[in-house]
């Protein structure tokens, strides 16, 4: 089964696994009733939202290709028969989206945070139709402490009790969700000298649990529906709640093969794992001092053998290589960070992604333009357009607000151009300014225009 995580950040960025670490604890303050009392940790570039990914995807790989005999009833002779099952990790993605990034541990029916609701999936669900989407959710910030149906009390900040939980929901797609991985990661990371050794494990079990639900399975002490089951809640069998539970017995087995070969046959692929290039750009940003864009979801990965190059071609407006460039190509990660060039160019980026099983590549064209001050992680902030696009001489740009500046103008190479402002007048909510290059030749260049402390660029051609 192929497999799409999907990190739920806030619209800064915090409260989760990012592209370049986990954060730190610097923002895991406290809730109500709860304090973060161990020391802070830094953050962690090694605890990137890809590499939890991978390491949660290999843990359940790990645990999938076990079944271990069941310990309760105790003298039971079930047979304990290879579960087949595995799993691919397609694409990881980032959405920086307040709305619904937090998990409500209480409320967990309600719209858009509940454990229940489709909000995620149908805004951000990739290949629903074959792949499984999991989103790693975060816990509401400041809920306090409530009690649930049964009396049992919940906490605002459960990150203490290791409140990680998932729901499988599969009435149409398949789709789960996992609550408040990143806080355990970071409560890990300040027990143990900042280093977090279980928590991907765990999410790995859980996710064989989940994925069990996904596929037609119960908790045996709710609904026995399997007679090599004990309906109790204890022993080591996947479907109980709890720890890292590995055995499934064959009536079990049968029901999830059963359910892949028929209802859900779209997301199985039989024999060995195909990998599949597949990525896109988390933002068009270029950071001064970071010579690399972020690139997301850089391909799948699976444990035997993965391995990945990308090739990039400078190519212009019209998507042909540039005159006298070449292309290099570069092993990498199928889910690393991919390094780049130098801003205000246009790439083609091509990504092969190989494994015992297959090769696949994919084709993506990047402007390398968005610039942002340092810190600042906004995409487009400031809306405007340049025109006429192509143009002979002079070029106009409509802003939301006075131009403060001129707009920086870069040519093909990056080299910094000089530019003048011939005219400027507001026309209702829109300024329109008017500028030159002052030795304009024919050729491709960016626009650069600032906002704040955010920068955006268009491309311009001159004819
Ligand atoms: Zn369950």
């Amino acid at each position: 089964m192929r497999v799409n995580v999907h990190y739920m950040l806030r619209s800064n960025g915090t409260g989760n696994f990012t592209e370049e670490g986990d954060q730190g604890s610097g923002d895991v303050s406290g809730g109500p009733g709860q304090v973060w009392a161990e020391a802070p940790v830094a953050n962690d570039a090694a605890s990137d939202g890809y590499s939890f990914a991978k390491g949660m995807l290999w843990a359940a790989i790990i645990q999938s290709g076990s079944n271990p005999p069941m310990d309760l009833p105790v003298g039971n002779t079930t047979p304990n028969p290879p579960k087949k099952i595995d799993y691919v990790l397609n694409g990881v993605y980032f959405h920086r989206d307040g709305s619904q990034y937090a998990y409500d541990p209480v409320n967990y029916n309600t719209p858009p945070a509940g454990t229940l609701a489709t909000t995620q999936f149908n805004t951000y669900g990739i290949n629903k139709g074959s792949e499984v989407n999991i989103f790693i959710m975060a816990q509401n910030d400041a809920v306090p402490n409530r009690f649930d149906s049964r009396g049992n009390e919940i906490r605002g900040y459960t990150f203490t009790s290791g409140g990680a939980s998932g729901f499988g929901y599969s009435a149409n797609n398949i789709w789960l969700k996992m609550g408040n991985l990143w806080r355990l990661h970071l409560y890990q990371r300040a027990h143990n000298n900042g280093v977090d050794q279980t928590t991907a494990w765990g999410a790995g079990a859980m996710f064989n649990h989940e994925i069990g639900h996904l596929l037609g399975l119960y908790h045996p002490y709710d609904i026995n529906q399997c007679a090599d089951t004990p309906g109790v809640q204890a022993g080591n069998n996947l479907m109980i709640s709890g720890g890292s539970q590995m055995a499934l017995t064959p009536c079990q087995i049968g029901i999830m093969q059963n359910e892949l070969s028929t209802r859900y046959q779209g997301y199985a692929t039989c024999g060995c794992r195909p990998v599949n290039s597949f990525f896109t750009l988390a933002a068009k940003c270029y950071t001064p001092g970071q010579p690399w864009l972020t690139m997301d979801a850089r391909g799948t990965w699976s444990d035997n053998g993965t391995s990945a190059s990308y090739t990039i071609q400078p190519v212009d407006i019209n998507n042909q290589p540039v005159p006298g460039s070449t292309p290099t190509t570069t092993s990498c990660n199928a889910l690393g960070r991919f390094d780049m060039v130098a801003p205000h160019v246009r790439l083609r980026v091509t990504l092969t992604v190989s494994n015992g099983c297959n090769t696949h590549s994919s084709t993506k064209y990047v402007d390398s333009e968005c610039i942002t001050a340092p810190g600042a992680r906004t995409t487009r902030p400031s809306h405007y357009s340049v025109y006429p696009n192509p143009t002979i001489e002079q070029f106009t740009v409509t802003t939301d607000a006075a131009p403060t500046a001129l707009p920086e103008v870069h040519d093909a190479q990056g080299i910094l151009v000089a530019v003048a402002q011939t005219s400027s007048s507001q026309e209702g909510a829109l300024w329109r300014t008017t500028y030159r290059l002052v030795s304009a030749r024919p050729g491709l260049y960016s626009v650069a225009m600032g906002k704040g402390s955010a920068r955006t660029v268009v491309r311009l051609v001159i004819q």
